[in-house]
C-alpha cells in the first residue's frame, strides 16, 4: 500500500519545494494503525514564501495573469482542474479513503463533488464578467456612481480532515474564480489529496503562485497565515476552539474571516412519518463519514408515541452496519481518523454512562477488528439536556436521543444548543415542517432528509457554528471587494 502514497513536498509558486526546516509528519492509516508515508511540515518561514508567491501572482505580467484577467479566462483553468480530477477519480478516492478512513464509496462521491464544485465555480467566474461593474442610481445628477467587484487579494484557506479535498475545494474554487490567489493549509491528519491538487494544478498549467499548498501542524503552518500582514482574508473550517484562535489573530489586523465551525444538529421526527424512511435518514444523517460530519444530525428528537418502535428499528439496523477497512467492498463505516479522535469519542461515551445515560447499542470497538480506530455506531438514551453528550460535539458515530410530546417542546429541545449549523425535520405535514423550519436556529434546514449538500446552495451556520456562507453566489461574494466609484460630472464648481 505504501507505494500508492505519493511522496510530495510543499507546493509553492508552481513548484514542489522542501520545507525550510526539512521536517515531515507521518501519515497513519486509521484502519491499520500503520505508518504509510509522510507529508512535509511547513513553518512560518515557508508561510512567508508561499504568501509572497501568492501576492506576486495576483498582478504578475502587469496584472494580466490572474486578478485582472477575465472570469472566462480563469474559468478555463477551473474546468481543466475539474476534468483532471475526474480523470484521476478512482486513485484520489482511494487515497482519501486510506488517509481519512471514510468508506471508498463515500470517498468516490466526494471526488465527484470536488469536480462538480470546480465546474460550478467556473460558471460563476464566467458570469462575474457581466457583473463586475454595476451602475448605482443617485438622487443628484451632478454625480455618477458605479460599483466594482474586485478580487479581495491573497486568501489563507485553513481546512479540516473530515472531507479533506472537498472542504479545500469549497474554498479554493470560489477564491480562484473571484480572481484571488491562495495559500491552502489542509489538516495534518489528512493532507494527501490536497497535495495531489497541487499536482493537478501543475498539470493544467495554473500560473505559478495562484494556489500554494502548505501542509503542517496548525500552530506552525496555519497560525502564521492568520496573523500574516500580507494575507487579506482567512477562510477557515474546523473546530470552534480553533475558530476562536483564528478570529483573535485576524482581529489584530482587522482581517476579514469566515468561520465554518462545529455543530450539534437536531433531527426532529414526528409521529406521522414512514418509520423505515425516517430510520434511514436518521442513521445516514448521523453515521455518514463515520459520524465525523460538522452538520451530523446527532441529536434525535422523536415523538414519544413512536419512540419505542423507532428506536427498536434503529438499533436493529445499526447492528447490521458493515464496519470494515474502508477499501473493502460493502464497507459502510470505517475507522475514525486518529487515535486521538478515538480516545475522545470513547471518553464521551463513558462520561455519558457515568452521568446516567443508557447505551442502547454500540460505543465499543467491534470484536472482529483488532487494529484500527473503529467505533461501533452508538445510540444513547436516558439523556438529560445538562449532559455533556447532549451539549458538546462528539464528531464520531454517536446519536443521542430525547423524546417530545408537543411541537413547542420539540423546538425548545432542537434549539437547546450553543451551535446553529443545521437542523432536520421529518413529517408528512408540510405546514408543520414550515413552522419548524422558521423556528430552527440554524443556517441549514433539511425537510424530510438529512445532509444533502449542493454547490449551488449557501452553506454555513449561526451561533457558535460560525458566520459567513460558502458555496452558491453568496460564497463567491466572500472573496470579492466591493468598490464604490463616485464621479463628479458637472461643469459647475462644487
Ligand atoms: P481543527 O480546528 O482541529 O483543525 C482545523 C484546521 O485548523 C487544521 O488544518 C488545523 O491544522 C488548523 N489549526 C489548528 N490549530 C490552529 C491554529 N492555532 N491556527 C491556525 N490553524 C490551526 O478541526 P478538525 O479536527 O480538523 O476538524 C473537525 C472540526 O471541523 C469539527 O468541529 C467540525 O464540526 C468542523 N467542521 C465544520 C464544517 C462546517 O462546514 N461548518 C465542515 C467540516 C468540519
Amino acid at each position: 500500500m505504501a507505494a500508492l502514497i505519493p511522496n510530495r513536498q510543499l507546493f509553492i509558486d508552481g513548484e514542489w519545494r522542501e520545507p525550510i526546516k526539512k521536517n515531515r509528519i507521518p501519515i497513519i492509516n486509521p484502519a491499520t494503525e500503520e505508518i504509510i508515508g509522510n507529508i512535509p511540515a511547513a513553518t512560518a518561514e515557508d508561510a512567508d514564501v508561499a504568501v509572497e508567491a501568492a501576492r506576486k501572482a495576483l498582478f504578475r505580467n502587469g496584472g494580466k495573469d490572474w486578478a485582472s484577467a477575465t472570469g472566462a479566462h480563469r474559468a478555463k483553468y477551473l474546468r481543466a482542474i475539474a476534468a483532471k480530477i475526474t480523470e484521476r477519480k478512482s486513485e484520489l478516492a482511494k487515497l482519501e479513503a486510506i488517509d481519512s478512513g471514510k468508506p471508498l464509496d463515500e470517498a468516490a462521491w466526494d471526488i465527484d463533488d470536488v469536480a462538480g464544485c470546480f465546474e460550478y465555480h467556473a460558471d460563476l467566474a464566467e458570469a462575474l464578467d457581466s457583473k463586475q461593474k454595476t451602475p448605482i442610481s443617485l438622487p443628484m445628477e451632478t454625480f455618477k456612481c458605479h460599483v466594482l467587484r474586485e478580487p479581495l487579494g491573497v486568501i489563507g484557506l485553513i481546512t479540516p480532515w473530515n472531507y479533506p479535498l472537498l472542504m479545500a475545494t469549497w474554498k479554493v474554487a470560489p477564491a480562484l474564480a473571484a480572481g484571488c490567489t491562495a495559500v491552502l493549509k489542509p489538516s495534518e491528519l489528512a493532507s494527501i489529496t490536497c497535495l495531489e491538487l497541487g499536482e493537478v494544478c501543475k498539470e493544467v498549467g495554473l500560473p505559478p503562485g495562484v494556489l500554494n499548498i502548505l501542509t503542517g501542524l496548525g500552530p506552525e503552518a496555519g497560525a502564521p497565515l492568520a496573523s500574516h500582514p500580507h494575507v487579506d482574508k482567512i477562510a477557515f473550517t474546523g473546530s470552534s476552539a480553533t475558530g476562536v484562535k483564528i478570529m483573535t489573530a485576524a482581529a489584530q489586523l482587522v482581517k476579514p474571516v469566515t468561520l465554518e465551525l462545529g455543530g450539534k444538529s437536531p433531527i426532529v421526527v414526528f409521529e406521522d412519518v414512514d418509520l423505515d424512511k425516517a430510520a434511514e435518514w436518521s442513521l445516514f444523517g448521523c453515521f455518514w463519514t463515520n459520524g465525523q460530519i460538522c452538520s451530523a444530525t446527532s441529536r434525535l428528537i422523536v415523538h414519544e408515541s413512536i419512540a419505542a418502535e423507532f428506536l427498536d428499528k434503529l438499533v436493529k439496523w445499526c447492528k447490521n452496519i458493515n464496519i470494515s477497512d474502508p477499501l473493502e467492498e460493502g464497507c459502510r463505516l470505517g475507522p475514525v481518523v486518529s487515535s486521538g479522535q478515538y480516545e475522545k469519542i470513547m471518553k464521551f461515551i463513558s462520561t455519558a454512562k457515568d452521568e446516567g445515560a443508557t447505551i442502547l447499542c454500540g460505543g465499543e470497538r467491534p470484536q472482529h477488528l483488532k487494529k484500527g480506530y473503529f467505533v461501533e455506531p452508538a445510540i444513547i438514551t436516558d439523556v438529560k439536556t445538562s449532559m455533556q453528550i447532549w451539549r458538546e460535539e462528539v464528531f464520531g458515530p454517536v446519536l443521542c436521543v430525547k423524546t417530545f410530546k408537543t411541537e413547542d417542546e420539540a423546538v425548545e429541545l432542537a434549539n437547546d444548543t450553543h451551535y446553529g449549523l443545521a437542523a432536520a425535520v421529518l413529517s408528512q405535514d408540510l405546514e408543520r415542517c414550515e413552522r419548524m423550519t422558521k423556528a430552527f436556529q440554524a443556517g441549514i434546514v433539511w425537510v424530510n432528509c438529512s445532509q444533502p449538500c449542493f454547490s449551488q446552495a449557501p452553506w454555513g451556520g449561526k451561533k457558535r457554528s460560525g458566520f459567513g456562507r460558502e458555496l452558491g453566489e453568496m460564497g463567491l461574494n466572500n472573496y470579492l471587494n466591493v468598490k464604490q466609484v463616485t464621479q463628479y460630472v458637472s461643469d459647475d464648481p462644487w
